[in-house]
């Protein structure tokens, strides 16, 4: 293996994919802005204790980490997930404290997990998530799960559905731990080391268990809506008739557990259809704020992966971020026009028209085949004649009309060519009318 070869599991975002991912995070974070959401940026390691909480049973604890000592001999840990280190950040900068609660983040960056990577699974992946800090409500629920779905819907994406469930509170979720524990007893020990472990640690991870999914006794399991007390039941009837007020269609999937331990009522996912896989995904915590030594208070949150969000667009035949090319590429004709040629596409940058120019002495019919492949609306012509002139010449491609100008008029033209939209405002009622735009 060549040694300069990146890592399993990872990707190099290419420069002519970045404008996908831009578009995309750009959609991310003007649909934040109107929901009021401010970015907050972690570290991408933290201690491990962080993200290893207690005796957490989730395999993203238990086996997915990148954990390592520093120079320090102190335990770090590669953020796998954004949650953790938002409420930790949320607690040290005593964000419970603010007078206007909750407090609405979003996040957006690489996580790290070490897993067998395939289409959709990666080591170093990406994700987009929120996270709605001190308050309660079951229509914050409805909130961000309704920004997630006008996301994905903004995006185009149209295969897609809703999974809903509630894991209830403390006090339900124990009456159904207990539940699957009496129902798995005789079964346990045919079932994979990996439940064999969560039924010590938590049997309600069983439920999310890839392995054993068709063994006979997940399908007679006992449902957590049976478990269910009064309060919880009231929370998750609210949490659904939200979602039904805003005509957001979901199944209520009384097996989906979600993968991570610190859960409390609604869980949900965002299940591309296409794809056959889970795009988003998150719930709400009761406990977290208290476990980083907070006042107690709740949380909800979701997160997005971005590649599958990539993945399950292109399966739908979405593209994002078409490039709508140069406004202008200046071909450099002869070495000796190379300084005009600089000088101009410079001019050109300064009053912000996107343009490139040649650095290669590259022959006209070379230069010009970049001028297609980079859809420049107009092609500036400088050439040792041009420059005796004091002119240059620009082409207009799309409807191949020629000016020749003179050297510092070439901004001037191009303004004249493609007015901005303020000066398209004109008083032709006035009769006073300049521009060049059709009435
Ligand atoms: P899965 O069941 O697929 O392992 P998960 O429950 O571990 O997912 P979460 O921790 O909820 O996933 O993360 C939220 C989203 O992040 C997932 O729905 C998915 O889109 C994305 N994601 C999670 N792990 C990976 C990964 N290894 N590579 C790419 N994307 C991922
Ligand atoms: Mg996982």
């Amino acid at each position: 293996m060549n040694k300069y070869q990146m890592p399993r599991g990872t990707q190099d975002i290419l420069p002519n994919e970045s404008r996908k991912w831009q578009a995309m995070e750009e959609l991310f974070r003007q649909f934040a802005y109107v929901y009021n959401y401010q970015e907050i940026r972690t570290p991408i390691f933290e201690h491990t204790e962080v993200f290893k909480r207690g005796n957490d049973s989730s395999d993203m604890v238990n086996k997915e980490m990148y954990t390592f000592t520093d120079n320090g001999n102190r335990s770090l840990t590669l953020r796998p997930e954004g949650t953790a280190g938002v409420v930790r950040s949320f607690v040290e900068n005593k964000m419970y404290g603010y007078p206007d609660l909750p407090v609405k983040m979003y996040y957006m960056g690489p996580m790290c997990r070490y897993e067998r990577p395939q289409k959709g699974r990666q080591r170093i992946f990406h994700q987009f998530g929120i996270e709605v800090i001190g308050a309660k409500n079951p229509y914050l629920d409805v909130e961000t799960i309704a920004l997630g779905w006008s996301i994905l819907n903004a995006l185009g994406l149209s295969n897609l559905k809703v999974h809903l469930n509630t894991l209830g509170d403390d006090e339900s979720r124990n009456a159904y731990r207990e539940a699957l524990k009496k129902h798995f007893a005789s079964d346990i020990n045919q079932m994979c080391a990996d439940c064999q472990r969560r039924y010590e640690q938590n049997p309600l991870r069983i439920l999310d268990c890839k392995v054993d999914v068709d063994h006979p006794a997940m399908k007679t399991a006992p449902k957590m809506s049976d478990y269910l007390n009064e309060e919880s039941q009231k929370y998750f009837e609210a949490v659904k008739a939200g979602l039904d007020a805003l005509q957001i269609p979901y199944v209520v999937d009384d097996r989906l557990v979600r993968g991570l331990d610190y859960y409390t009522h609604t869980v949900f996912e965002i299940i591309s259809e296409n794809l056959n896989t889970t795009v988003l995904a998150g719930g709400r915590y009761d406990g977290m704020v208290e476990y980083f030594e907070g006042p107690q208070m709740s949380g909800m949150g979701w997160a997005l992966g971005m590649e599958r969000i990539l993945l399950a667009c292109e399966a739908e035949g979405i593209e994002l971020g078409e490039d709508d090319g140069l406004d202008a590429y200046v071909l450099c004709l002869s070495d000796k026009v190379q300084k005009e040629a600089f000088t101009i596409t410079t001019e050109l940058r300064s009053n912000g028209y996107r343009c490139e120019t040649d650095y290669l002495g590259r022959s006209f019919k070379a230069q010009f085949k970049t001028v297609e492949r980079m859809n420049a609306k107009v092609a500036v012509l400088v050439g040792e004649k041009d420059i005796e002139n004091h002119t240059v010449t620009l082409k207009k491609i799309d409807t191949q009309e020629q000016f020749v100008v003179s050297l510092n008029q070439v901004v001037e033209k191009m303004d004249e060519l493609f007015p901005s939209e303020e000066e398209h405002e004109c008083h032709c009622a006035d009769g006073e009318c300049t521009c060049k735009k059709e009435h």
